[in-house]
This record gives structure tokens, sequence and C-alpha cells, in this order.
């Protein structure tokens, strides 16, 4: 090593954007110890929590991130919060360079009158359920029979596709029993998708809109507002894909969907519950009140929601394609510098940007490395007695891997507390212990 080889680096988050990160700064550095915290005990952020269940071909991207971890200096350190178990100033003491990868995901809310009424629904609190969430871990909220859904981006369409499937539809997932269960007991029937805009601009991979034709036993129709234009390509393949939904003609249907473009809605009514969703606009042909008992918003993510850089709040986040450096020695990466969009593709070309700029800062001397600072076994012992490792992540893995219900890919651990008890049992006994309640140290701050 040499003085313009920086010794210790810290990645706080480790999902994709934290991940590829650290994978290209390794790349490069090849002597150099590598720390990854998350506050929580599993690693990879929404590859984990947010990628719907039913698409585990997406998740596969962890393997290459598992290899990573194979070595003592590429090291995985899970249940340490940076903002209440560690601050970001006394990581910045002991590492040469940090880099912030902490996500942000939380919903854009519904504002027109009503969105307060009971049965008025975020995408991600069912997002949440369905993938075992656990910090906090709460339970499926309640989904009528009758359902609207604003918003028809990809997220919508996940959703969409959960109120239509049925529990063979998730052979192989990780899905949650408990928040599958629940919600199946009493399927949606009626379904209606209003998007603000036509089905032209609308976000929706066609990918996503054929995925929902493969499913049986459910019928299709759509209301546009304007069609798109000749030259607009992509435009016209969503248009393709959407009729094609519509030529599907199940013998019996157990659902109706039905997507309903240019529709904005104005007011939500009811008396304590939601009755019904009112429209501002709407295509020709459609009422300007659809009856409802739940409404769920898709309508993307709040970017100025206070989140989770509490612990950095004199920084600024605002989203930005430019620069990942808040300082020299600290950077940005992921959702945290780009804002909450893109899929986790995106974040390997915005890693691999921050990497470079990382490198080019140390190397040119713009941004010198100092001595040893001592990395993580400089950090205080509480601290490194807490944190959960890539090995004790590997057995929790194989004992979700162990547990998973019949013709599924595993059953997640429900609570934060009981993955930390497991490898507590695993640390002592070698064996995990039933899942019941947490009573030992290992368990911080349930928020
Ligand atoms: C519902 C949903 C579905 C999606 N589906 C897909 C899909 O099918 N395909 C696709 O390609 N993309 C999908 N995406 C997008 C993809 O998940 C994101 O592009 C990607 O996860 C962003 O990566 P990130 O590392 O910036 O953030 P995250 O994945 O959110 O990772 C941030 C990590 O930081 C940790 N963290 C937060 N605060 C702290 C702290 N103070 N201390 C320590 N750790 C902390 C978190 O626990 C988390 O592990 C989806 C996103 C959502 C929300």
């Amino acid at each position: 090593m040499n003085a313009q080889t920086p010794r210790r680096i810290a990645v706080v988050g480790s999902g994709p954007g934290g991940c590829f990160t650290a994978q290209a700064l390794r790349r490069h550095w090849k002597d150099t110890e590598i720390t990854i915290f998350d506050r929580l005990a599993a690693p990879y952020g929404l590859i984990r929590y947010g990628v719907a269940a039913d698409h585990q071909h997406t998740k596969a991207v962890t393997r290459q991130f598992d290899r990573n971890f194979g070595s003592d200096d590429f090291r995985f350190a899970g249940n340490v919060e940076v903002g209440s178990d560690i601050s970001l100033a006394e990581l910045k003491g002991v590492f040469d360079i940090v880099v912030l990868a902490t996500g942000r995901w939380r919903d854009r809310a519904l504002t027109v009158p009503g969105s307060h009424l009971d049965g008025v629904l975020v995408s991600g609190d069912i997002v949440n359920a369905l993938n075992t969430v656990p910090r906090p871990n709460l339970p499926m909220p309640a989904i009528g029979e009758r359902v609207v859904v604003v918003g028809a981006g990809n997220v919508a369409l996940d959703i969409v596709r959960f109120l239509i499937k049925t529990a063979s539809d998730y052979v192989d997932s990780d899905v949650s029993p408990e928040a599958l269960g629940t919600y199946l007991e009493r399927p949606a029937r009626e379904i209606t998708v209003l998007s603000r805009s036509p089905i032209a601009s609308a976000k929706a991979d066609v990918a996503m809109v054929r995925e929902l034709g493969k499913i049986p036993g459910v019928a299709f129709s759509v209301a546009n507002s304007s069609s798109a234009a000749e030259d607009n390509t992509l435009g016209l393949k969503r248009e393709a894909a959407f009729a094609d939904l519509t030529a599907i003609e199940p013998d019996e249907a157990r659902a109706q969907v039905r997507f309903v473009f240019g529709a904005t809605p104005s007011r939500i009514v009811g008396t304590d519950h939601v009755e019904s969703v009112h429209l501002a606009e709407a295509p020709a042909g459609v009422t300007g009140s659809i009856r409802a008992d739940t409404v769920i918003s898709a309508i993307g993510f709040d970017v100025n929601a206070p989140g989770h850089w509490h612990y950095a709040e004199e920084y600024d986040f605002a989203p930005s394609d430019g620069p990942g450096r808040l300082e020299c020695g600290l950077y940005r990466a992921g959702w945290l510098k780009r804002g909450p969009v893109g899929a986790i593709p995106a974040n390997r070309a915005d890693a691999h940007q921050v990497a470079k700029e990382i490198i080019a800062d140390v190397e040119s001397g713009r941004c010198p490395v100092e001595d040893d600072p001592g990395g993580f076994e400089a950090l205080p012992e509480s601290v490194r007695a807490q944190a959960v490792s890539f090995a004790d992540w590997q057995q929790i893995d194989a004992a979700e891997v162990a547990n998973a219900e019949p013709a599924r890919t595993r059953t997640k651990f429900r609570t934060h507390a009981e993955m930390l008890e497991a490898v507590e049992d695993l640390r002592t006994n070698g064996s995990t212990a039933p899942q019941t309640a947490p009573t030992h140290s290992m368990v911080k701050g349930q928020s």
C-alpha cells in the first residue's frame, strides 16, 4: 500500500447502491478493508424487502454480492444503525472513506379530500407486509373486494398482480405466508386502476403489463383518454400490450381489472370508511364515480420525506445526477444520491460513477488519505459485539430456507428481534431456538 491507497472504507447501507459501490472499489483497491453496515440483520435492502416476492429472478443479483463477502476484509456489519448505534462522526474518525447508501423510500400519499378515511392505503404498507419487513413488522392491512389502485407505474402493477394472483401462483416465492393468507381469505373481485396519463406515457414497463395476462381467471378492460402518436414506438407497444389483455376471455372470471387512463381522482367519499372515488377527469364512457371499499395509492415516492438521513442532517440530500462527493472522504450513492427512481441496474451504473470519483479524488491527491485510522476494529467494543456478520447472516439465511413453507424458497423471520435471537442461539448452541420473543442484549431499537 502507498499513501494514496485507503486502508479502511465504510459503506452505510447494503442495498444495491452500497453493494455495487463497494464491489467497484474492491476491484480497484484489492487490499483495502471494506465494511458494509446495515441497520437490519439481513443484507441487500430493497432487493430483499421491496422487490416483489414472485420475482425471485430479480433477487438473484444478490449471489454476486454474496461472493464479495467471502473474505475477512470485506465485511458485513448488520444490526448497526448509523445515527443511533454509532454516529457518522465516529465512523468518519476510523474510516478513510465513508459512502452513504441508505436509500429512501416513503410513499407519496394521496392528498385529495377523503384521503384520511379508513380503507385508504399506501402501496408500501402492503409491500412491507408481503416482504416481511422486520423493522417495524406490520400486519397486512385489510383489503376489501372493490379496490381502486391510484397510479399505473411498476409498483402499482406489482400491487395489481398481487391482488389477482392465487396461492398457487406463489410457488418458489418467499412471500409472507401470514400476509398472503390474510388477503386470500377474501380477495378483491373488482379492481380499477386509475392513471393520470394516457397509456402512451404511463410509467409501467411493457413486460409488467404482459405478465398480468399470464394469470388465469381474470378479465381485463381498458379505457384510454388519448392514443399514442405514430412515432411513439414505446407508447404503441404499451397500447398493444393492453389490447392483448382485453382480448383474454376467461371461462369464468374470478376478478375484473379495469384500467382507466387519463383519469384523476378528485375526492374519496365515505362516512368513516371509503365508499366511492370521484374522478375529476375521465375518458369518454367512464362514469365519474367508482364504488370502492379500498383505495391503494401507488403514485411514486416522497423525495422530501424525512428519512433515515437524520444521522447527517447537516448535508444536502436533494436528488442529484452529479457527483457523489459530500466532502472529501464522504460520499453518497444509490437512491440516497439520485432520489427514489430507477431499478437495480441503474444503481450499478451510478455506483461505478461514484467509485470512479472516489478513486480519482484519492489518487489525484485532491482528497488524500492520512495514517491508518483503524477501521472496524477501532470501533467501540459494544458496536462490534452487536454487529451481525456475514457468517451470521448465512446462518439466518439457512434457517429461513429450512423453515420454508411447502413449495416456497424461504419463510423469513418475522421480526428483527427473532433474527437476532437466532444469531445468538447459533453462536452459543450451534442451532436455532423456536421463534419466540427476544430477551437478549443484541436487540436494539425495535423501531
Ligand atoms: C416496492 C419496490 C419494488 C421494486 N421492484 C424492483 C424490481 O422488481 N426490479 C428492480 O430492478 N428494482 C426494483 N425496485 C427498485 C430497487 O429496489 C432500487 O433501485 C434499489 O433498491 C435502490 O438501492 P439503494 O441501495 O439505494 O437503497 P435500498 O435498497 O433501500 O438500501 C438501503 C439500505 O440502507 C439501510 N439503511 C438505511 N438507513 C440506515 C442507517 N441509518 N444505518 C445503517 N443502514 C441503513 C437499509 O436497511 C437498506 O438495507 C423496487 C423498489 C421498490 C420500492
